[in-house]
C-alpha cells in the first residue's frame, strides 16, 4: 500500500522501524503535531520507546510481529536504512511504508548505491566493486593510493572500512574487513565534508536545508555547523544532487546525502541516508520545521514546511566519553550545572541507560549571529563538560 487518500488526522498512530535517538526525535517532533507513535525494534527501553505511547519488542525478521505493528498504526518509517528491506515490505501489506523498501534495497549496499548515483550521472567518489582478494589487487592498481576499502554492507561511523596506503596493504585490508564483499573508493583529500537535508512529499513537493558543514573526530560525527543562506556553485551543486536522489530514489520522507567537497571546488556524493540525520539536528533549532517534522509530515501526507536556514547555528555531539568511568565517586553523570554559563545552549538527552566511549549520548545546539561564533560557544559548553571536576 502506498498512496494516503488523504492526510492522517491528529490523533493517528505513526509506526518507526527502530528505537535509536532519531526515532525519539521523531516521536517528539510527532507529538507536536498531534500524532502518537508506536514504535517498534529489538530493544525494551529504547530512546524512542520512552517517548512514544507503544512499542513492539520484536526482531526484524518477526513477520507475525510486524503484521500486527502494522495493522495498528496508519503510516510507517524507519529511523535506520539497515532495517530489512522484507520487513518494510510486509509492512506494506497494510499501510504506507515511506521511505519505500524499493528506496531502502538501493542504500542497503555501498556498490548498489554507487552504481545507482552512477547510472543516474550523480558524481561519487571514484570506486571498484571487490569480491576477491585478486580483484582488489588490481583494482588498487586503477584506482590509485591510498585508497579506502569498505564492505558494501552495515557499515557505519568508520566501521567495516579500512585505508590502504599502498598496494602492499591490500592483502591485509582484505583480510581485516573478513573477506566480505567491498568497495574500493579512491582516498579523497577533501577540502570539506558537507551534507544535504531534502524532504519530499507524496506529491513530489521538495524542500532542502543546507549545505551542513561536518567535522569527524574518530569518523564519527563531531560538530556540524550551518552557515546561513549561502549561494555558491557548492552549495547549488549539492542542492541539485540531492534532489536528483530523491527524486530518483521516488522518496516520501527525509533523506540526508553526505557530500566530499574537493580542493577544486567539485562536490561527490559519499552515503545516501534515507532518514534523519546526525547533522541536521541543529534544525530542531535553525529551522522553521526541523529534519524531523519533515518526516512526519511527508509520512502524514500533510504539506512540508519551510526551512529557511539563514541562522548561523552548530551542533556538537556528547559521546559516551564524557560520562564519568565507574567507580568515580558521587558521580555518574557529566557536571551539567557548567552549562549555565552557557544560556544559549540548548541541551538534547536521549535516554541512554548506559554511557560507552564513542557512543552517542545526547547533543548540543546553539544558534548565533555567525557561524563562527556558532561553533566556538558550542566547542566551548562541550570543553567545559569535559574539563576535570577540581
Ligand atoms: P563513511 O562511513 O563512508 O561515511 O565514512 C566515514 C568517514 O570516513 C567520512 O565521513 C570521511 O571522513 C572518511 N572517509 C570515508 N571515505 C573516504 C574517502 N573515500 N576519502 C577520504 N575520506 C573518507
Amino acid at each position: 500500500m502506498n498512496r494516503l487518500t488523504a492526510p492522517l488526522p491528529p490523533g493517528s498512530t505513526l509506526g518507526v522501524f527502530g528505537g535509536g535517538q532519531l526515532g525519539r526525535m521523531f516521536a517528539q517532533a510527532a507529538d507536536k503535531l498531534g500524532y502518537r507513535v508506536h514504535v517498534f525494534a529489538p530493544e525494551t527501553n529504547c530512546p524512542a520507546s520512552q517517548v512514544a505511547s507503544q512499542q513492539t519488542v520484536a526482531d526484524y525478521h518477526d513477520f507475525q510481529a510486524i503484521a500486527r505493528f502494522a495493522q495498528s498504526v496508519a503510516a510507517v518509517t524507519l529511523e535506520f536504512e539497515n532495517v530489512p528491506v522484507a520487513a518494510a515490505e510486509a509492512a506494506a501489506h497494510y499501510v504506507p511504508v515511506r521511505p519505500a523498501g524499493d528506496a531502502l534495497y538501493m542504500v542497503q549496499d555501498r556498490g548498489r548505491e554507487k552504481g545507482f548515483l552512477t547510472a543516474a550521472g550523480i558524481p561519487c567518489t571514484p570506486y571498484c566493486n571487490i569480491r576477491s582478494e585478486e580483484e582488489l589487487h588490481s583494482a588498487v592498481q586503477r584506482v590509485g593510493s591510498p585508497a579506502v576499502l569498505k564492505t558494501t554492507k552495515f557499515g557505519y561511523d568508520g566501521k567495516g572500512q579500512t585505508i590502504l596506503q599502498s598496494p602492499d596493504d591490500a592483502d591485509r585490508a582484505w583480510s581485516h574487513l573478513g573477506r566480505h564483499k567491498c568497495v574500493l573508493e579512491q582516498f579523497i583529500d577533501f577540502r570539506r565534508e558537507i551534507s544535504v537535508l531534502i524532504a519530499r512529499g507524496a506529491d513530489g513537493e521538495m524542500v532542502t536545508c543546507g549545505p551542513i558543514e561536518n567535522s569527524h573526530t574518530n569518523h564519527i560525527l563531531d560538530v556540524s555547523v550551518l552557515h546561513g543562506e549561502v549561494a555558491s556553485a557548492v552549495s547549488e551543486a549539492s542542492i541539485d544532487a540531492a534532489k536528483k536522489i530523491a527524486v530518483e530514489l521516488d522518496l516520501v520522507g527525509l533523506a540526508c546525502v553526505e557530500f566530499f567537497e574537493t580542493a577544486e571546488g567539485k562536490v561527490m556524493v559519499n552515503e545516501i541516508a534515507p532518514r534523519p540525520h546526525n547533522s541536521g539536528h541543529l534544525t530542531i533549532e535553525a529551522c522553521e520545521t526541523s529534519q524531523f517534522e519533515q518526516q512526519v509530515r511527508a509520512l502524514a501526507g500533510l504539506p512540508l514546511g519551510a526551512m529557511h536556514n539563514d541562522r548561523p547555528a552548530a551542533m556538537a555531539n556528547l559521546l559516551g566519553d564524557l560520562w564519568p568511568v565507574d567507580g568515580e565517586p558521587n558521580r555518574s553523570e557529566p557536571p551539567w550545572d557548567r552549562l549555565r554559563e552557557f544560556p544559549d545552549v540548548q541541551l538534547h538527552l536521549y535516554g541512554k541507560q548506559t554511557a560507552r566511549p564513542g557512543r552517542k549520548m545526547g547533543h548540543l545546539t546553539v544558534l548565533a549571529p555567525t557561524p563562527e561564533e556558532a561553533e566556538h560557544q558550542v566547542r566551548a559548553a562541550r570543553a567545559a563538560l569535559a574539563a576535570p571536576i577540581g
